[in-house]
């Protein structure tokens, strides 16, 4: 296992020394940091932490993207992997490989398992955990199986556009903003303007994106917050997954495929297209995206799009 993670790292390393050298005067890259702590599985990738600026670090697998911010006298912690006490674990002896500093505050991007996961593990211990207030909705409303707890809530929900996490020194550390409901409806982006990198959870994904209509999620919505998102002044921007940071370059080339996306959604209803054949007509393709999955094809999030698009 120990060898196909260096190959990762080898092959990630390359893909990055190729987008540094297209970004203007980018933080040096190294390449995936050594990872004393392994715990892969035969289908879930195991963690990687890897530096994305000076304070800033990124880490993959189980679960969406995770990212922390090592300040002065404490950490930032963006999203929480996978449920479970071994997930949690092995997250926080990432953030230990990084730094000794104790985690301080813990940002959640949006209500989904794979980046909400460990909420409680973290209210548990005190440390408070920030969110949307429609991500806390959101979670609350969500089906609890027979004889299992119902998931965790954040400890702290923020109303309007944004939410301010500062330092034990009162100087700002990252901005929290709300910008529209895109992926879901309690997306939060968070931006760190001290390190120009911008951690957007699944609003930016390396792969065909998922509006979650019926938790508040929509095309239009993605493409404004998108547009919010290239109005901030950073190098580097975290995708809720994929294996690396991207440049602004190429979060324009993605808010340039979701206007195309909705372009082509809206001619083919204006074009008298029925529902049922909605997805199917709508090329996607030349994006990189595959909308005839089932996830694409479930008549709520189909009804929903259609909706979007008629307008
Ligand atoms: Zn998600």
């Amino acid at each position: 296992m120990k060898a196909s993670v260096t190959v990762l790292a080898l092959a990630a390393g390359l893909v990055i020394a190729s987008q540094a050298a297209a970004a203007p005067a980018p933080p040096a890259f190294p390449a995936a940091a050594p990872n004393s702590i392994v715990t892969a599985t035969a289908t879930v990738a195991p963690m990687q932490i890897k530096q994305v600026s000076d304070r800033i670090y990124m880490i993959t697998g189980q679960g969406g993207n995770a990212t922390i911010h090592v300040g002065f006298s404490e950490v930032i912690l963006v999203d929480t992997k996978n449920a479970g006490t071994a997930n949690f674990n092995d997250l926080v002896g990432r953030v230990r490989w990084a730094t000794q500093l104790p985690i301080h505050t813990v940002i959640i991007t949006h209500q989904h398992g794979d980046h909400s996961g460990n909420i409680g593990q973290f209210t548990a211990q005190k440390v408070p955990v920030i969110a949307h207030e429609a991500l806390a909705a959101g979670l609350a409303r969500q089906p609890v199986a027979a004889g299992a707890a119902p998931p965790a809530l954040p400890s702290v929900s923020y109303a309007g556009p944004f939410y301010t996490v500062r330092n034990s020194f009162g100087g700002t550390e990252a901005i929290v903003h709300h910008f529209a409901p895109g992926h879901t409806a309690g997306d939060s982006v968070v931006y760190f303007p001290n390190q120009k990198v911008v951690a957007l959870g699944d609003e930016l994904v390396a792969t065909t994106p998922n509006i979650d209509s019926p938790n508040g999620g929509s095309a239009k919505g993605f493409r404004d917050s998108l547009a919010k998102v290239l109005e901030l002044d950073f190098v580097w921007a975290i995708p809720g997954h994929g294996d690396n940071p991207m440049t602004k370059a190429e979060v324009a080339a993605y808010k340039a495929k979701w206007d195309t996306f909705i372009a082509r959604g809206q001619a083919a209803v204006k074009s008298g297209v029925t529902k049922d054949k909605l997805m199917a007509s709508i090329k996607a393709d030349d994006l990189g995206w595959n909308v005839t999955t089932p996830i694409w094809a479930n008549p709520a999030r189909v009804d929903a799009l259609y909706a979007e698009f008629s307008n």
